[in-house]
């Protein structure tokens, strides 16, 4: 397994909506597991295909106890294709990250239930309905396949005084304990 360079604000891989897998050739089932291992060692509870250069519709999440050994987490999940087809309950708001927007958080409202349509690694249809956390990295890592980052939901003063810190990220001024792919592809 490899772990890939995580591509960042405002690199135009992150900025086009993602294309659906045909069907996961082993190439894909590559891709995936270099996503867990990018995301584990990042410390990220979801990852999009994107995030890593790859336009295709695939997200990996994980929200499970970390092992004892800090080798990753107990519940990976892989979400092919993705549609989130109903939300529900309260919005929620709730301190939100990115490793593609690294050292920044935000409150983000979201609802706190969902059901999602996917495929999974076999390419069988699934859905899932989840809540809370779950619900919330679900959301978030649908976004980017979307080209939408959690900082687009910020408005007026919030949104002001994050532009110097994302200007920054934009032009790789930007440090984290991860690999970034700093200067791969120009801003969108
Ligand atoms: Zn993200």
């Amino acid at each position: 397994m490899a772990i890939l360079p995580i591509y960042t604000y405002d690199a135009a891989v992150l900025r086009a909506k993602t294309e659906d897998v045909q069907a996961p050739d082993q190439e894909i089932i590559e891709l995936v597991m270099n996503m867990f291992e990018t995301m584990n060692k990042a410390k990220g509870i979801g990852l999009a295909a994107n995030q890593v250069g790859i336009g295709k519709s695939i997200f990996v999440v994980d929200i499970g106890e970390e092992d004892e050994d800090g080798e990753g987490r107990s519940n990976p999940l892989v979400f092919i294709n993705p549609q989130i087809i109903e939300v529900w309950g309260d919005d929620v708001s709730f301190e939100e990250g990115c490793l593609s927007v690294p050292n920044v958080r935000e409150d983000v409202i979201r609802p706190e239930s969902l059901v999602v349509k996917y495929r999974d690694l076999n390419f069988e249809e699934q859905e899932m309905e989840a809540d809370d956390l779950l619900a919330r990295v679900i959301q978030h890592e649908y976004d980017h396949l979307e080209g939408i980052f959690f900082t687009d939901y910020l408005k007026g003063l919030k949104k002001r005084l994050l532009k110097p810190t994302l200007r920054k990220i934009m032009k790789g001024e930007v440090d984290a304990d991860y690999k970034l792919a700093k200067g791969i592809l120009e801003p969108a």
